[in-house]
């Protein structure tokens, strides 16, 4: 049988993956298989894609440092061995088994957004590559050593996701910044976001679950994979603070997920995962949701420092960057 298959429901037009052998990947969460594979000395175990080797590697191997199966690298990418998907790969954030985003140093989530910008660019002509974290058990994480998933998924497969209103602040600073979904448009207005030189964080009106948090990049109208160097420095240091506030805020290592829009207009939807979904939205598609997004953001508002980027980038020089 097939390692999975993509289904239409010929009546909803909705689509299913059938995966079952995905039912057999270990769950270390459980205690039921405890070598992980994402730790340092398991790389001859599985085929690599891509590395960030570590730099002190490049002085001592030939041809750059840092080769398929030795343990010199930062960031490390294989294919996921039980994929729901033609291309399914793993990003493995660092080769600490616990550090994720909240404790990572920021130039080392800055090589872990860098990952994700050559993953995408590498597969963005075959399908629509799909870039998503889960932390936590409820977040449906199954291996605790950090990761990123990237699903690419054939064009054909109609997915529902929200986008970003096209009319709404291209080229300008913006007055609103809207979402579409699939049923009702809305309007964010300005004094809802938080900005930050590259970026505005929001809350939209419409938000389906407690918390869940948008970034979405000022210049607009662009595929992730076009997000600039200048701009990973902001994000990394967005995104961190961000979960660090949500720490603060639910406790250390709270389940959640977030994805990046996969289509043009890109953006990041993270979402807290405390709430259980009931039978009223598991049917109907309809969330209640019981917490207000402006309160939300008030809370981000208190705990944000807008980023310096030039400081940033000199203390990544000065202290991160020397030693690797
Ligand atoms: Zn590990």
């Amino acid at each position: 049988m097939a390692e999975f298959e993509f289904l239409q429901n010929p009546i909803t037009k909705k689509w299913v993956i059938s995966a079952p052998r995905r039912a057999k990947r270990p769950d270390i969460a459980k205690g039921s298989e405890p070598p992980c594979p994402f730790c340092v000395g398991r790389e001859k175990d599985e085929k690599e894609v891509y590395r960030i080797p570590a730099r002190n590697a490049s002085a001592s191997v030939a041809g750059g440092g840092g080769k398929e199966g030795d343990a010199n690298w930062l960031v490390r990418v294989i294919p996921n061995k039980f994929p729901f998907a033609p291309i399914h790969e793993v990003i493995v954030h660092s080769p600490d088994h616990r550090k994720n985003f909240d404790e990572l140093p920021l130039p080392h989530i800055e090589l872990i957004i860098k990952t994700y910008r050559q993953r995408f660019n590498e597969h963005q002509k075959k399908g629509q590559v799909c870039i998503f974290h889960n932390r936590g058990e409820r977040g449906g994480e199954s291996l605790p050593h950090p990761h990123t998933q990237l699903a690419v998924v054939p064009f054909e497969v109609k997915m529902e996701l929200s986008r970003l209103d096209p009319q709404a602040s291209v080229g300008q600073a913006p007055k609103a910044l809207g979402i579409y979904s699939n049923t009702s448009e809305n309007q964010i207005v300005e004094s809802e976001m938080l900005e930050t030189p590259c970026f505005y964080l929001f809350c939209p009106k419409t938000s389906q679950w407690p918390d869940e948090v948008w970034i979405a990049p000022k210049s607009r109208g662009r595929l992730f994979g076009e997000i600039t160097d200048e701009e990973i420095t902001d994000f990394a240091y967005t995104l961190q603070r961000l979960i660090q506030i949500f720490d603060h805020r639910h406790g250390n290592e709270f389940p959640f997920n977030f994805y990046i829009y996969p289509g043009g207009d890109w953006y990041l939807r993270l979402i807290p995962r405390q709430k259980t979904i009931g039978g009223f939205e598991l049917v109907t598609g309809i969330f209640v949701n019981t917490q207000n997004p402006k309160e939300t953001l008030s809370f981000i508002k208190e705990h944000f420092e807008k980023p310096d980027i030039e400081k940033i980038k000199l203390q990544h020089q000065a202290e991160y960057f020397r030693h690797v």
